[in-house]
C-alpha cells in the first residue's frame, strides 16, 4: 500500500498581516508550523506505516523553507519527503496547486507503479479554501472522502475503506474505493510525539526537492499564469469586543434572566430553535 499525505506549512500566527500591493498573506519573518489537520493525516500514515506496512510518502508544494515541515513529518517515522520547490510556481492560487500536486502524486505513481491513498487536511488555517484535497481527487480521477473523522476498516484485499464523514447536520457512514483521496479532520486522532530515533533520523533527514521539469508540468498552468484568481481586496475583521459576562457568582435568577436576554439577541436560527422552549419558558 502506497500512501502519499500532502501537507501545508502555515504561519505560526493569529496576527495575520496582508500585502497591500498584491493583497496576499505576508509570511517573511512569520514563524512556521504543520498546518493541524495535516499532521493528523501524518498521524495516520504512521499507523497505517505500523499495521499494514504501508509505504507512506509526504510532500509539501512551498518555498526552500517548507523543508522544515516535511523534516517534521519524518519524525513521525514515515519513509519519504519531496519538497516541490520552482519559482514557476509563485503566485499559484488553488487550481494551480492541486495541478502542482497532482502531477508530484503521478511522478511518485510512476516510480513506485501505484498509489493507492493520498490524504490531505480538511482545509489549511491560512488559505481555508478546503480545494486543495477535492482539486487534486478530481484531477487524478480517485474517489473522494471528504470531512473524514474516523475510519473504520480499510480492506486491503478488496480496496475499500469503510469511514465516517461529517455532514453539515450530522455524520455518515461510507464506503470508499480506492484509488481515493480522503480529506481528514482535527479530531480523527492525537499526533504522537515523535520517539528519540525518529526525531534523531529526521533531524539528519534531506527531503528531495523536485522542480515542475521533475513532474513534467506544463509552466502555463503553475504560478501567476495557471492562476485564474484574482484577490480584488482582502480585509482584517475588526478584533471581536467581549459581550456581557454571566457570573458564576450572581444570584442565580438574575443570571438565567440576563443569560435568556443575551440568548434572545444570538442570531444563530438552529441554536434558536433547539433553546426556544427555554427562552419562551415552556422547561
Ligand atoms: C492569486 C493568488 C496568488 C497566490 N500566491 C501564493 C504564493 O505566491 N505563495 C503561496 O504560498 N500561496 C499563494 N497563494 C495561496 C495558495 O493558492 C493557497 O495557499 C493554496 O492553493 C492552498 O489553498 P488553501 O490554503 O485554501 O488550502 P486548503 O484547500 O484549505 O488546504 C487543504 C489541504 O490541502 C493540502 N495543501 C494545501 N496547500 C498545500 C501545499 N502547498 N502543499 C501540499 N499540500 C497542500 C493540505 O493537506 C491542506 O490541509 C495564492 C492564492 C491566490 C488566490
Amino acid at each position: 500500500m502506497n500512501v502519499v499525505i500532502c501537507i501545508k506549512q502555515i504561519p505560526d500566527t493569529t496576527n495575520v498581516r496582508i500585502d497591500r500591493k498584491t493583497n496576499n498573506l505576508v509570511r517573511e519573518g512569520v514563524p512556521s508550523i504543520i498546518n493541524a489537520d495535516d499532521l493528523r493525516a501524518l498521524e495516520l500514515g504512521a499507523k497505517f506505516k505500523e499495521e499494514f506496512g504501508a509505504k507512506i510518502y509526504v510532500i509539501t508544494m512551498g518555498p526552500p523553507q517548507a523543508k522544515e515541515a516535511l523534516k517534521d513529518a519524518i519524525a513521525f517515522g514515515l519513509d519519504e519527503a519531496i519538497l516541490i520547490s520552482d519559482r514557476v510556481f509563485a503566485g499559484s492560487d488553488t487550481l494551480a496547486t492541486t495541478y502542482v500536486l497532482s502531477q508530484s502524486i503521478k511522478k511518485i505513481e510512476e516510480e513506485t507503479g501505484h498509489v493507492d491513498l493520498v490524504l490531505t487536511g480538511k482545509q489549511a488555517a491560512d488559505g481555508d479554501t478546503g480545494q486543495v484535497g477535492p482539486g487534486i481527487a478530481t484531477r487524478l480521477n480517485f474517489a473522494l472522502g471528504a470531512y473524514i473523522m474516523k475510519l473504520d476498516e480499510i480492506d486491503l484485499k478488496n480496496q475499500v475503506i469503510s469511514a465516517i464523514r461529517r455532514l453539515d447536520r450530522g455524520f455518515e457512514k461510507v464506503k470508499i474505493k480506492m484509488p481515493a483521496l480522503l480529506t481528514i479532520m482535527s479530531d480523527i486522532n492525537e499526533p504522537r510525539y515523535p520517539d528519540l530515533p525518529n526525531l534523531i533520523h529526521s533531524i539528519k533527514y534531506e527531503p528531495r526537492v523536485w522542480n515542475y521539469k521533475d513532474i513534467d508540468a506544463d509552466s502555463k498552468k503553475c504560478g501567476f499564469f495557471g492562476s485564474p484568481t484574482q484577490v480584488v481586496r482582502a480585509n482584517i475583521p475588526p478584533a471581536r469586543k467581549g459581550g456581557d459576562i454571566v457570573s458564576k457568582n450572581d444570584d442565580p435568577n438574575i443570571a438565567a434572566d440576563k443569560l435568556i436576554e443575551a440568548l434572545k439577541k444570538f442570531k444563530n436560527a438552529r441554536l434558536i430553535e433547539t433553546l426556544r422552549p427555554l427562552i419562551e419558558g415552556d422547561l
